[in-house]
């Protein structure tokens, strides 16, 4: 029962070599020049011929020899901008680090690439191999779909492993959350507000933008605390103001920056709306002019109930009872209030994000993702991989 298991430890070292050179050469976003030569170097070397689809976005099929449908399996493998402050020998030797575990993604997802070549004979249809740039700008899943990444073949289903540390969950225990909305939607704006200058002494020959922006940041509060329902988790934050630069002077203008955070996607929908509707009615109410616009979206990801279960049971199966655990092992009420750029792939297809235990507080790791020491327990990254491949091999048998 556990082959897969038990090839996978096999590859460890392998894994874990890939891992700290992708480490050590942590890149941003959509340019990863390194990272991505060294991937589709690794996949050619296992006999695939990967496609560069848009800038650094890899794409790798396997099996295909027997007819059936298409499963897609999901690494990102970018950095973030943080000087790395830990000691270790394989670290980053870049001004970025792997601070969100990226690296383990990807080799997790070259780990598996290995095992599916092995069995690729009795694929029952193909498995889509997907390493995408730019997760954490939230628009690398977006540009590898316009590039076509669930076409040819068409994806049927899509799943992906997000490694977590500093949590309350034991290293190399999977989590499988329930069907439904499991990361918050992220879309941040910009208000740009159009007064009038003038001398401070003389406000009334002015259309005062500060003013104004008071009055918007005020105003959208009453989304959350007058319109959205009480029992919906949802957020809107304001992180900047500006405007101005004397005591005595009224600026001509202002800007606001802020944040939505929603599940349900009907709420983010309602909220976004409103944004624009009260600001563009605050400016106006004291004869200013507001211009909103969305810099950043991205979708909630959505756990296709349906494929959850089968998910959830194949996984059951690998690792046993105990070492599947749901969301709300690392997350209060089973959902994450980050977002995942997955969530586009999740309003496309039916989709399954799980999270890999890559180290609790109580092991030895006390940092959280996003931390200038956080760091990842190398052990579990072949379950990452036999999961990976495993999960592919048996989907596709169901889905037969
Ligand atoms: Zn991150
Ligand atoms: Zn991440």
């Amino acid at each position: 029962m556990n082959n897969i298991l038990d090839e996978a430890k096999t590859l460890q070292e392998v894994i874990v070599k890939d891992r700290r050179y992708i480490h050590q050469n942590a890149e941003l976003g959509h340019d990863l020049p390194i990272t991505s030569e060294y991937v589709i170097n690794r996949l050619k070397e296992m006999g695939y011929e990967p496609q560069v689809i848009t800038d650094s976005a890899i794409v790798a099929l396997a099996g295909g020899k027997k007819n059936g449908r298409t499963i897609l399996l999901r690494a990102d493998m970018d950095a973030l901008p943080i000087l790395e402050e830990n000691g270790l020998d394989y670290k980053s030797t870049t001004k970025n680090m792997h601070a969100c575990g990226h690296d383990a993604h990807a080799s997790m997802l070259l780990g598996a690439a290995q095992i599916l070549k092995n069995h690729e004979d009795e694929l029952e249809g193909t498995v889509k191999l997907m390493f995408q740039p730019a997760e954490e700008q939230l628009s690398g899943a977006k540009a590898m779909i316009e590039a076509g990444v669930l076409e040819n073949p068409k994806v049927d289903a899509a799943i992906m492993i997000h490694i977590f540390s500093g949590m309350p969950v034991p290293a190399g225990s999977l989590l499988v959350p329930n069907g439904g909305y499991v990361t918050s939607s992220g879309d941040m704006f910009h208000i740009d507000i159009k007064g009038k200058g003038g001398h401070g002494a003389m406000p009334n020959n002015s259309v005062d933008p500060l003013n104004v922006a008071a009055h918007i940041h005020i105003s959208l509060q009453e989304i959350i605390s007058r319109e959205v329902p009480p029992s919906s988790t949802t957020v809107i934050t304001i992180g900047q103001m500006h405007g101005g630069n004397a005591s005595n002077i009224i600026p001509d203008t202002a800007f606001i920056q802020g944040s939505i955070r929603a599940f349900d996607e009907k709420e983010r929908e309602y909220m976004k709306n409103r944004v624009v509707e009260i600001s563009k009615g605050a400016a106006s109410t004291f004869r200013a002019e507001a211009n909103v616009e969305y810099r950043m979206e991205c979708p909630s990801v959505y756990n296709n109930p349906e494929l959850y279960g089968q998910v959830h049971k194949i996984n059951v199966d690998l690792l046993g009872k105990k070492a599947v655990k749901g969301f709300d092992t690392a997350f209060p009420g089973g959902k994450m209030t980050g977002s995942e750029d997955f969530g586009y792939i999740s309003e496309k297809v039916p989709s399954v994000m799980m999270a890999l235990g890559g180290g609790s507080p109580e092991q030895g790791y006390p940092y959280p993702q996003h931390h200038p020491k956080v760091n990842f327990n190398e052990d579990v990254f072949y379950i990452g991989s036999a999961v990976y491949a495993n999960t592919a091999i048996e989907w596709l048998k169901l889905s037969k």
